[in-house]
């Protein structure tokens, strides 16, 4: 059966024209502009690909796309890439689809598409348009998780060029020095409009269950339920981060009494001192944050169950 043949039968041919936004900060990708161009013009798709050259680009083009009826959008690059595209596709009929570059790949890790690049294209061919749920923070969505306290100070410490080189190490490295220098920061939570008030020095909320692809700091979340959780870790300090590490790593932190787990559609995060916020695993300010969930999905491009 020839490329073609084999094409016309697949889901890439839904789509009348699709766009590929590529990361060349995320690892690997150099080499992958090539390969994806080359693996593109075999095929009968209609496709033009872009090259971003600085953050918050990607959702620049991405909008633009979806002006000229591009009706998929692949995000060619990691969880920042992806989330950038979904802030320039979110309400729009357009698809997203995901050719995992980054250093973790958060999302693909939990929607099942692979992290090897070639089959990950396959996935754009054989897959199946799935809708889920999207977060936001303020003005902006996020679709795996937000962060507030001190992984936002790590990815704060994350060195970008040595990150180039040394990918999951750099994070370990700022994680560590965090985890020394982090000073303790109270955040005040109101929770479904007061239904439920809290306080704590680390919360994470999230729409997928994985965190950081190694963790599971939420593990009953359901990209389709509607529905943020949320942990709430309420002490701080070297002792308790390493507690709380350890009680990740051994899926046993939920249950500790200094630890607090919800589910909702709506949190309003306040600080009196100044608390940095990452969505997806970039950072866009610091509090006050309003977060809510469950307005607008994301319609996706995931592998068939079959
Ligand atoms: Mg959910």
């Amino acid at each position: 059966m020839g490329l073609f043949n084999f094409f016309k039968k697949k889901a890439g041919l839904k789509f009348k024209k699709v766009m590929i936004i590529i990361n060349p900060a995320a690892r690997r990708t150099g080499k992958y502009v090539k390969m994806i161009d080359q693996f593109f013009c075999q095929t009968p798709i209609k496709y033009d690909y872009k090259v971003t050259s600085e953050p918050g680009e990607a959702t620049v083009i991405a909008q633009n796309a979806v002006r000229k009826k591009y009706d998929m959008i692949i995000a060619a690059g990691g969880d920042g890439t992806i989330n950038e595209v979904i802030n320039g596709i979110i309400g729009t009929k357009a698809v997203l689809g995901i050719i995992p570059l980054g250093t973790i790949n958060i999302l693909a890790q939990e929607l099942g598409i692979s992290s090897n690049f070639t089959r990950s294209l396959e996935t754009l061919f054989s897959g199946e348009v799935k809708s889920i749920d999207i977060g936001k923070v303020n003005d902006r969505y996020f679709v795996s998780m937000a962060g507030f306290g001190i992984d936002s100070y790590a990815i704060y410490r994350v060195n970008r060029k040595l990150k180039k080189y040394l990918g999951v190490l750099t994070y370990i490295m700022a994680g560590f020095y965090s985890i020394f220098h982090y000073h303790r920061r109270k955040i005040d939570l109101n929770i479904d409009d007061h239904r439920i008030d809290d306080t704590g020095f680390f919360v994470v909320i999230e729409n997928v269950s994985s965190y950081a692809g190694i963790f599971k700091i939420a593990p009953y979340a359901d990209v389709n339920d509607g529905l943020l959780d949320l942990c709430v870790f309420k002490k701080m300090g070297l002792i308790h981060v390493f507690r709380y590490f350890l009680g990740i790593a051994l899926k046993k932190h939920i249950h500790y009494p200094d630890v607090r787990y919800y589910q909702c559609k709506k949190v309003v995060l306040t600080s009196k001192n100044n608390v940095l916020v990452h969505t997806d695993g970039d950072l866009i300010g610091s509090l006050p944050a309003h977060v809510t969930v469950g307005n607008k999905k994301l319609k996706i491009l995931v592998p068939k169950n079959d």
